[in-house]
């Protein structure tokens, strides 16, 4: 059969889609959800059974749906939760208020929905209009309209392993998201964690409720690590995004100067939120490869905040010196007397540094992970369905995240949801942004919203 509707990915994204197309689709229609990962829905973000993993956006913001926004707040309070819509909710809650939500979509059966749990590795355009996509397994599934929401998967370790021996590897945790890995951990082991953004903290406070004592190195480029929420409400600041300066120089001193201006820098950043789609895409693309060159690990850990509650835990840790911090550039993995060797160049010196450890654990996340860890997304490039964003930030997409071929030809039945866009729109890796861009691509294909 072909299906009006192939979703391919297993994460919000791809749950945001299937509600969104379930509320547009006419009765009868037929929706595919390609996904290899157990959790639907629950997605890398969502799974996790630990309390103490919170979601980064307080509750009142974290609806499915733009147009209902207490959606997530009235279920957290169906299912008794103490969470207010100003607190940070577990994200394992999110998970189960996703899987709920779903569920009471499908129950209501005006569509088919198939749920095909396989990875797709290839795609063609069949003479019918129709696309075909090749799974692992062998089959095939085909559909109208094909909706991309495969995030950005991880980065790989910027060092060769290969040298290593196998006993070796298995100290290297390629993807911390497969928290099987934590079970392996003996409590005085030395880890080294590549990366210091969310994952670091997530992976950081897992080790600890896991029983692990021992000493955490973190390493990355600049050594900066996210800062906090703040514990009562600031107003952000009037920002005029159409007064801002073009070139990045200015422009964050512009910021900087607004910063200063006001009680708190978040209030700049939150006045900036709502508008950096429009910000980023106001930019010439030199000043974007700037901004990503230079300025990308302020704006994280400035823009991607953690729960006030969450950040004096970790910071407890540093304090007591258990985690220590190292800013430099990971040159090459080793092994030594059972352990592993980690040696790096600190920033702005010459001489190399080297850590001893028993683990080395990759926290590099996916923010520019491009296409090169997906072979569909290869795949669709080599036969021109799709062309990789410049910038190394996913798919070319048009303003209605329809996928731009090779020819630089608008794909009208392909879109592009979540992170893979980003190349368009910068801010789309966040649930408040990509819920809106899920809905318009649902209407889109129902044929209920303009382009
Ligand atoms: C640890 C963490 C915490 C976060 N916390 C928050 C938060 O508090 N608030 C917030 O708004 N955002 C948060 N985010 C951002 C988060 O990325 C988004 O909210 C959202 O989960 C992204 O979902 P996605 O479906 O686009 O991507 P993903 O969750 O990455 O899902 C993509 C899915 O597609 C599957 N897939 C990929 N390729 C294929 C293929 N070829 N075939 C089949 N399946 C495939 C993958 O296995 C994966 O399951 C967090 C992210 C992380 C990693």
């Amino acid at each position: 059969m072909i299906y009006d509707v192939v979703v391919v990915g297993a994460g919000f994204s791809a749950i945001a889609m299937a509600c969104n197309l379930i509320d547009a689709l006419p009765a009868g229609a037929s929706i595919a959800i390609v996904g290899d990962n157990p959790g639907f829905g629950r997605g890398t973000a969502y799974r996790t059974e630990l309390h103490l993993h919170r979601l980064n956006v307080p509750a009142a913001r974290m609806s499915l749906f733009p147009d209902r926004p207490d959606d997530f707040v009235e279920w957290l309070e169906r299912k008794g939760k103490r969470v207010s819509g100003a607190d940070f909710a577990s994200r394992g809650d999110y998970g189960l208020y996703l899987r709920d939500t779903l569920a009471a979509h499908l129950r209501r059966r005006q569509c088919r929905v198939d749920f095909v749990k396989a990875k797709a590795t290839g795609c063609v355009e069949r003479y019918s209009g129709s696309f075909g996509f090749q799974l692992e397994n062998g089959d095939e599934i085909a559909g109208r309209h094909v909706v991309l929401c495969l995030g950005l998967g991880n980065a790989p370790i910027p060092a060769p392993l290969e040298g290593l021996s196998v006993s070796a590897r298995a100290r290297v945790t390629r993807n911390p998201w497969r928290l099987s890995w934590l079970r392996r951990v003996k409590p005085q082991e030395r880890i080294c964690i590549l990366g210091s953004g969310l994952t670091m903290i997530d992976q950081v406070l897992s080790l600890r409720a896991h029983g692990h004592r021992g000493p955490i190195h973190v390493l990355s480029r600049r050594g900066l690590a996210p800062l906090p929420h703040l514990r009562h409400h600031a107003t952000p600041v009037a920002i005029d995004i159409d007064a801002l300066p073009q070139r990045l120089s200015a422009l964050t001193h512009t910021l900087r100067k607004a910063a200063k201006s006001g009680d708190d820098w978040r209030q700049v950043m939150d006045a900036l939120r709502p508008q950096t789609q429009k910000l980023w895409q106001a930019l010439p693309p030199e000043e974007r490869a700037r901004f990503l060159r230079h300025a990308l690990p302020w704006w994280n850990i400035h823009r991607h905040r953690i729960a006030p509650d969450v950040f004096d835990r970790f910071q407890a840790l540093r304090d007591a010196g258990t985690v220590s911090f190292h800013a430099g550039f990971l040159k090459a993995v080793g092994e030594a007397d059972g352990g592993l060797t980690i040696d790096y160049r600190p920033r702005g010196r010459h001489e190399m540094m080297r850590l001893n450890v028993d683990r080395l654990v990759n926290c590099t996340g996916m923010e520019r992970a491009g296409i090169e860890h997906s072979p569909l997304l290869q795949e669709m490039a080599g036969r021109g369905l799709i062309q990789p964003d410049p910038l190394g930030l996913g798919l070319t997409v048009d303003a209605a995240s329809r996928v731009i071929d090779a020819a630089g030809k608008v794909q009208p039945a392909i879109y592009g949801v979540g992170a893979l866009t980003a190349g368009r729109f910068w801010e789309i890796t966040a649930v408040p942004d990509i819920r809106g861009q899920a809905q318009s691509v649902a209407r889109a294909i129902a044929g209920t919203a303009p382009h």
